[in-house]
């Protein structure tokens, strides 16, 4: 992080915003991503977001962004193994991926689950889909989606 250190009399806002988006450029190109302006500002949208995204959530916080534009940066960003897809009846939602996807493959091997009460999204990473010791085929794509109330909710409710 030492690398990025800017002159002390910059103020602290600018400052903070530019080193966060030295960090995302790196990110993409670690993910052979060409680091556009617009794929910067939907990186850093998607990493301040605790839950997955719709298009139309995402669209709704750039007013200037076409649909369109976000849309191509999402199928890009999930190519590149930055983004994984969760698909809820008619409605999909993304999410950054860990560090472990790329381009050739993704390793969400996790429960997303869906909150019937606050209808958040979250990836449940402690819920793990077993993996086989078979070496005879290979799996490009695996889903495990459940349903529930999450943890604010359950605790909302108890209270
Ligand atoms: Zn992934
Ligand atoms: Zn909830
Ligand atoms: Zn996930």
């Amino acid at each position: 992080m030492q690398k990025w250190m800017i002159r002390e009399n910059t103020p602290t806002l600018t400052k903070k915003h530019w080193i966060m988006k030295k960090n995302i450029e790196q990110k993409l190109l670690s993910k052979n991503t060409n680091p556009t302006s617009m794929r910067i500002l939907v990186y850093d949208f998607l990493e301040q977001q605790q839950t997955a995204m719709s298009l139309s959530e995402i669209e709704s916080h750039f007013y200037k962004a076409d649909r369109v534009t976000i849309y191509r940066t999402l199928k890009t960003f999930e190519e590149k193994g930055i983004v994984h897809s969760i698909q809820e009846n008619t409605t999909v939602k993304y999410i950054l991926c860990h560090d472990g996807c790329d381009e050739n493959t993704h390793k969400d091997w996790h429960l997303h689950f869906y909150c019937k009460i606050c209808k958040q999204t979250t990836c449940k990473e402690d819920f793990i889909i077993p993996q086989n010791g078979s070496q005879n085929y290979r799996i490009d794509e695996l889903k495990l989606f459940g349903k529930g109330i999450c943890e604010n909710c359950i605790k909302e409710s108890l209270q």
